[in-house]
């Protein structure tokens, strides 16, 4: 069959990410990395970066009109507005419970190994604390004012939560609003065609973020830390591999091993973006078209995960606390670190999937639980790399929790999640047009331009 000849999209993603690394790591140790340099003038801050930042900003492109479509078709689709709520809590309470697991994850094997005892580390550079918000604004930031503003902003929450009932007022209007349905309906569809494209150049433009992230990395800063960087690669791994997966059979009942190939592009995507909120359309693609869960749960556990859901940035937030705490002879004590997990499950509410968002987490904790911000200081010479990880592993929590809430709701499709084809995509099918239909639309529009005239 064509497939088995032309290579997969996803397998060119791959060999962009492994390029992109060798070509980092030959920058980086050559020393032609360093400020001044051609290659760092003309390659990495030039083509690579150019290149990266289009990618990364056409990915945002299409996450607020994607996330509007598809929630909108996905209220509309859910049959019962009532399910709505159960989707809402279900998903809710995995989120909590998945990043609550993480973190304690990240404590309890971060202080067994007693990380960062005797770490004498000058701080890299200052790091300036954030305060958290208040729980009261973070609700109360739900709403928006303004449809307009929070879509500029691309707020997440606002747009789930104008979406919602937006779906909901075009139900009660009824059989009238048919021809909204079908707007809505034929939009999100577009959409998904749109990031069809953007999967096309996806190959190219893995390679140049990463290639540009690991030419930039300290690498012996990740040896100086080497403690640090392994236990929390580690305790990540463990999560995916582990306890999502474990979570995803007990409560699923499906096949671990399915969804883990068929996160690998997301993955990659997250990796190299170091973005949840920038992933969104292609986990929502990953989860609706390769994972069969249906565009109604979908729709609203993809965004609303990538808001409220970091089980990487969690475990992070985990073995940084330890790590710095020993590193200044701080005892937390049991209350301490019950604090630091109440208070990072918090703030991982209100705050969106975006690069580098961990460490402003991590500062609203450290000022709650009283350790010292400027302790930040010590990890953020390696935080780069290790962004790029959780964000990997935060999309796949968002996934596996859509798959339990989608099962638990019968809003799932089996034969999709068990077929290893299905959504899989080359770069000719991402960008194909059929030359009859693109000769049927013309023709209509033309019909259109006479009738006018
Ligand atoms: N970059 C992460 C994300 O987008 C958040 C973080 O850990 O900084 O999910």
């Amino acid at each position: 069959m064509k497939r088995t000849q032309k290579m997969t999209l996803t397998t060119k993603v791959l060999i962009g990410m492994g390029l992109g690394i060798v070509t980092g790591l030959a920058i980086n140790l050559s020393g032609l990395s360093q400020p001044g340099s051609l290659t760092q003038i003309y390659l990495v801050d030039g083509l690579f970066h150019i290149v990266g930042k289009m990618f990364v900003t056409a990915l945002k492109m299409l996450v607020v009109p994607l996330v509007l479509f598809s929630l909108i078709s996905g209220v509309i689709g859910i049959g019962d507005v009532r399910e709505l709520g159960k989707v809402g809590v279900k998903a809710f309470f995995l989120y909590l419970l998945t990043t609550a697991l993480a973190i304690a994850a990240g404590i309890t094997v971060a202080a067994t190994l007693g990380i960062g005892e005797g770490v004498h580390l000058s701080t890299q550079s200052s790091f300036t604390a954030k305060e958290a918000p208040p729980l009261s604004s973070v609700l109360i930031d739900i709403i928006p004012a303004n449809i307009i503003d929070a879509m500029a902003e691309g707020k997440m929450l606002q747009i789930i939560f104008f979406s919602i009932l937006l779906g909901i007022s075009i139900l009660m209007v009824g059989k009238k609003a048919e021809p909204v349905v079908k707007l809505v309906e034929i939009s999100n569809e577009i959409m998904m065609a749109m990031v069809n494209i953007i999967m096309a150049v996806a190959p190219y433009a893995v390679f140049a973020l990463i290639a540009k992230a690991i030419a930039g990395l300290g690498l012996n800063l990740l040896v100086d830390l080497a403690g640090y960087v392994v236990v929390l690669i580690g305790v990540l791994m463990l999560h995916l591999y582990g306890t999502l997966m474990l979570i995803l059979r007990l409560f699923a009942r499906v096949n671990p091993a399915i969804f883990l190939k068929k996160m690998k592009d997301t993955q990659v995507f997250a990796f190299s973006t170091s973005s949840s909120n920038a992933t969104i359309p292609v986990t929502l693609r990953t989860v609706t078209q390769r994972l069969g869960v249906d565009n109604s749960v979908a729709s609203f556990t993809v965004p609303f995960g990538a808001t409220i859901n970091m089980d990487g940035t969690a475990i992070m937030q985990g073995v940084a606390t330890v790590f710095i705490a020993n590193a200044y002879g701080v005892q937390l004590g049991l209350t301490g670190y019950l604090t630091v997990i109440l208070m990072s499950v918090l703030a991982s509410i209100g705050t969106a999937g975006v690069p580098g968002v961990g460490l402003i987490m991590l500062s609203m904790v450290f000022t709650q639980v009283g350790l010292p911000v400027e302790g930040i200081g010590l990890i953020l010479g390696v935080d780069r790399l290790l962004d790029m990880v959780r964000t990997a592993v935060n999309v796949s929590g968002d996934a596996t929790v859509s798959v339990i809430v989608a099962k638990s709701e019968r809003k799932f499709d089996p034969v999709i999640y068990n077929d290893p084809e299905a959504g899989i995509l080359t770069t000719e099918e991402a960008i194909h047009i059929d030359p009859s239909i693109e000769e049927e639309l013309a023709q209509t529009i033309e019909t259109l331009q006479e009738k006018k005239s």
